[in-house]
């Protein structure tokens, strides 16, 4: 990967150059869920393997460039797609290459996604074994309705069956990503999948406001006027809902979308939220790294080729103005609940339009400060879209 080595504004990066989060997309599923945009094809092994082997290629010459930087490897973050459509031998081969290429903390955090109803005893043991440390699970709802209706791969039961396993399983972390929003959903549905997946004591939670995007199924609905959205109020009274709720059941709201049990914030994420470097392989994936953003070809097959010509797969590069840095870091910073320091905030006040919507957004109460720190009020939780793409 073509890691660059000038940056383009030498000493204007502020992240910890000296420490990288890596990310890995297996583009595999099953099926395609109607609400998921992501770069994925259905399984069938003969890709598997050959993208497996060229994953260990981007990740042999990644490996030389984060060598020659002394930068060593904090976060493992395994998505997609299903990483868990690769079998627990393929997937532990592929920690395996990892843990000889590159050099990895001790308390590193390696997660990887899964859906439930791939989950089983056996298969977690194995992946265990190879050094995962948390899972994250797409559950998105306990309502069987709702689940036919997102086009889920797995039945209410299956994927119950599903985190019951990951929950005896001895795994120290995991999460659950839930969805609301979904057409039909109502507050006491939406309660209901709270409150179920809060039986099974996830170290932390996700729940994310659905959203239509271009080119899937539920787009095409929409268009054709098939698809009966939650309107924007009833979203944010379903946000609320979570707020109220997981705070009852002991979850301690980190950022807009997320909650956790003490010590479990996922460690991978803070990262993007804090501006901090990301090295992305497989096809799709996204890197940031000294104030540059870059993105490899989402195509299985170009991807493929590339790296067998040994080539990288980087198709899309970005260099950000210091300005630019600035701004994202702000924008991305204020998503967590504990904002931002202050100094960040003054930083991009040279731009006088910006310094104009910022303190708009303060007389609004809609960001409050502290002594140190910026952050988003509860009200302006509930605009946080609109407000960072204001502040962009
Ligand atoms: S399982 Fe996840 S990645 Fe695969 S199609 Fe569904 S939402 Fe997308």
């Amino acid at each position: 990967m073509n890691i660059p080595k000038d940056r383009s504004h030498p000493g204007s990066v502020r992240t910890d150059s000296k420490s990288v989060g890596l990310y890995l997309h297996i583009p595999f599923c099953a099926k395609r869920c109607h609400f998921c945009s992501f770069y994925l094809v259905t399984q069938e092994e003969g890709r598997i393997e050959r993208f497996i082997r060229s994953l260990e290629i981007e990740l042999a010459l990644s490996a030389v460039q984060l060598d020659r930087a002394g930068q060593c490897v904090s976060t493992l973050y395994i998505g997609g797609g299903t990483p868990t459509v690769l079998s627990a031998a393929q997937l532990s081969q592929v920690l395996t290459r990892i843990a000889t290429l590159y050099s990895v903390t001790d308390d590193c955090e390696v997660t990887v996604e899964a859906t439930p109803e791939s989950l089983s005893p056996e298969y977690l043991d194995t992946i265990l074994e190879a050094g995962v440390t948390r899972l994250s699970i797409g559950m998105q709802t306990f309502d069987q309705e709702e689940r036919a209706s997102l086009g889920l791969s797995s039945t209410l039961e299956e994927a119950i069956t599903g985190i019951r396993v990951a929950q005896q399983s001895g795994l120290p972390n995991f999460n659950l990503d839930l969805i609301y929003g979904i057409p039909g959903q109502t507050t006491s549905s939406w309660d209901r999948t709270l409150r179920q997946a809060c039986e099974f004591e996830p170290t932390h939670l996700s729940c994310y406001a659905l959203s239509v995007e271009e080119g899937t199924r539920f787009d095409v609905e929409l268009r054709r006027g098939e698809l009966d959205l939650v309107e924007t109020d009833g979203e944010r009274r379903l946000q609320v809902h979570a707020t109220e709720q997981l705070a009852i059941a002991g979850y301690h709201q980190y950022e807009i979308s997320n909650w956790s049990q003490p010590g479990r914030q996922c460690q991978h994420n803070r990262r993007y939220w804090q501006g901090q470097e990301y090295l992305g392989m497989g096809p799709s994936a996204q890197s940031y790294v000294a104030g540059c953003r870059f993105g490899n070809v989402a195509n299985l097959v170009q991807y493929c080729q590339r790296l067998e010509m040994g080539e990288l797969p980087v198709v899309e590069r970005e260099s950000l103005s210091v300005l630019q840095q600035d701004k994202e870091r702000v924008v991305f910073g204020l998503r967590l609940l504990d904002g931002v320091p202050i100094n960040w905030v003054e930083a991009n006040k040279c731009d006088p339009v910006w310094a104009a919507s910022f303190d708009s957004f303060l007389a609004g109460e809609y960001i409050a400060q502290t002594s140190e720190r910026m952050a988003l009020t509860s009200k302006g939780r509930q605009f946080a879209d609109e407000i960072g793409y204001q502040l962009l």
